[in-house]
């Protein structure tokens, strides 16, 4: 079994350590850059990408993070995680930085304030089975891709506007939803095959 790592220094990580086991994957904690070093593949769980940023450079795990990714490592990220895989972000707080990796711009909390958190059935490309129940908690969209990252999936907002929350580039994947709270263990397969493939 491929072994994958879930960025352990804030978020809902245990709820992704569960869901990646029941995909038969092999899962370990990642707070330190040695435990970078053995994992096949690294997940940026749901959270506060804020604090994610501030935390992985105290810990000096934002640069490894960078190369790792950069030299081909699967990562997945779940809304915190997304905006932490996005190359590019709106709305962020002054100064905040990103793993980066995924040709996209991010906008942070984008649904707003009465919409802070809904549920939506989203319908995703390469993923069989139908719509997905899909939650959003103060989740950020994909403003916009570039041309190497192919749109997964895709919500219907006021206006009639779609806006996208599902996105692959390669080796990279991220929702603006989270999986990992609902039980549906689709996304979670998807990416322990990504890692597996790779
Ligand atoms: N709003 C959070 C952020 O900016 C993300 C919310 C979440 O992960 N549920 O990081």
């Amino acid at each position: 079994a491929p072994t994958i790592g879930v960025f352990a220094l804030q978020g809902d990580v245990r709820e992704h350590m569960r869901a990646l086991a029941d995909a038969g994957a092999s899962v370990v904690a990642v707070r330190r850059p040695q435990e970078l070093e053995r994992v096949d593949g690294i997940v940026v769980p749901g959270g506060e990408s804020t604090t994610m940023w501030k935390l992985a450079t105290a810990f000096e795990l934002l640069e490894p993070l960078r190369l790792r990714i950069k030299e081909g490592l699967p990562a997945y990220g779940s809304c915190a995680g997304m905006i932490m895989l996005a190359d590019r972000i709106t709305d962020g707080i002054a100064g905040q930085e990103t793993i980066g990796g995924i040709d996209m711009l991010v906008r942070r909390n984008a649904f707003g304030r009465q919409v802070d958190s809904f549920e939506a059935d989203v319908t995703l490309r390469g993923v069989e089975g139908g719509p997905m129940r899909a939650v959003f908690i103060r989740a950020p969209w994909v403003e916009s891709v570039g041309e190497g990252v192919q749109v997964l999936g895709a919500v219907e907002t006021a206006g009639s506007t779609d806006r996208i929350v599902a996105v692959r580039q390669g080796h990279l994947l991220a929702t603006s939803f989270h999986p990992e709270l609902t039980g549906d263990p689709r996304i979670h397969e998807y990416f322990v095959d990504m890692v597996r493939e790779h």
